[in-house]
């Protein structure tokens, strides 16, 4: 079974050793509660690194005060299974006290893309991110790290602090992995019912009708969000967070869809589960 390491120390032993090696290092940062979505990232790094760490940690940093922090789902032993199927090599799984110490007071934070979707209202969610990420990749010191299009904010905002700081790890962005009826895949799915499931595929029906405005001709963003706004709202339990259409490089709004454009949606369901999903595209 593959091993799991809970302190900086061994991890960065493993990846001394492998390096002394010649071996590539791939790195798959995740929470834990792993479905498809993120054996999809392991996979894909399995099949282009030597060796994979996937990390799993709760990050409190990223949590706001009235967040899902103490209820986010944890199940180590079937995520060691999972881990071990697709081919990862060592898991990275430690307290919070081994990232945090008593005295711990530097931050990695970011003032222009987290200031839209996701971070107006999640405001400490980005910093806690970077904040994370960093450490892990100075844990870790991965050749190639990866992650979901599903968090398409977070990789954008990822992608910039690496190269803002000249981290020297190529960043990989993966696709979203959805459920057979189109739901994307998501460890805080387990907070619905089968009734509020069924409500939460309001988000993909309206991801799947934005695209489809999109792909046949419509370039006026109002539009195509008013469409999705509108279909969203034809389900009672769903309570829109927000719908925007924003270049993905700057996460500024558009009016003209045109150039490297994202699609992003947040829907709260029953007051339960706060989801995300979204499309990109190149017009
Ligand atoms: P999380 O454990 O939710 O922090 O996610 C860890 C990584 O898995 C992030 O890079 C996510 O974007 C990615 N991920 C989560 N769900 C999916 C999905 N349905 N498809 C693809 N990637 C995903």
């Amino acid at each position: 079974m593959i091993k799991v390491e809970g302190t900086v120390k061994a991890v960065r032993e493993q990846v001394k050793a492998w390096k002394k090696e010649g071996l590539s290092v791939g790195f798959v940062p995740t929470m834990g509660y792993l479905h498809e979505g993120h054996e999809s990232l392991i996979k894909r790094a399995v099949k282009e690194n030597d060796r994979v760490v996937v990390s799993i940690f709760v990050n409190p940093m990223q949590f706001g005060p009235t967040e899902d922090l103490a209820s986010y789902p944890r199940d180590l032993e079937a995520d060691k299974k999972l881990c071990d199927n697709a081919g990862a090599n060592l898991i990275f799984h430690p307290e919070p006290e081994e990232m945090y110490d008593g005295g711990f007071c530097s931050f990695v934070d970011m003032n222009g893309l987290t200031n839209a979707l996701c971070g107006l209202s999640r405001p400490v969610h980005f910093r806690g991110v970077c904040t994370v990420v960093n450490k892990l990749f100075n844990i870790v010191a991965p050749d190639k790290a990866y992650f979901g299009e599903k968090d398409a904010q977070q990789l954008a905002v990822i992608k910039r602090m690496v190269k803002d700081l000249n981290m020297d790890i190529e960043i990989v962005g993966c696709p979203i992995i959805r459920e057979a009826d189109g739901l994307a895949k998501s460890s805080r799915n387990t907070y619905l019912n089968a009734e509020e499931r069924t409500a939460g595929l309001i988000l993909s029906k309206s991801i799947f009708l934005g695209k489809k405005m999109v792909e046949d001709g419509e370039r006026d963003a109002a539009k195509v969000k008013a469409a999705m706004v509108d279909l969203i709202n034809t389900e009672p339990m769903a309570n829109i967070d927000y719908v925007e259409i924003v270049d993905v490089n700057t996460m500024k709004n558009i009016d003209e869809i045109k150039g490297e454009i994202l699609c992003a949606i947040a829907v709260g369901i029953n007051g339960k589960a706060r989801l995300i999903d979204n499309f990109m595209m190149t017009v």
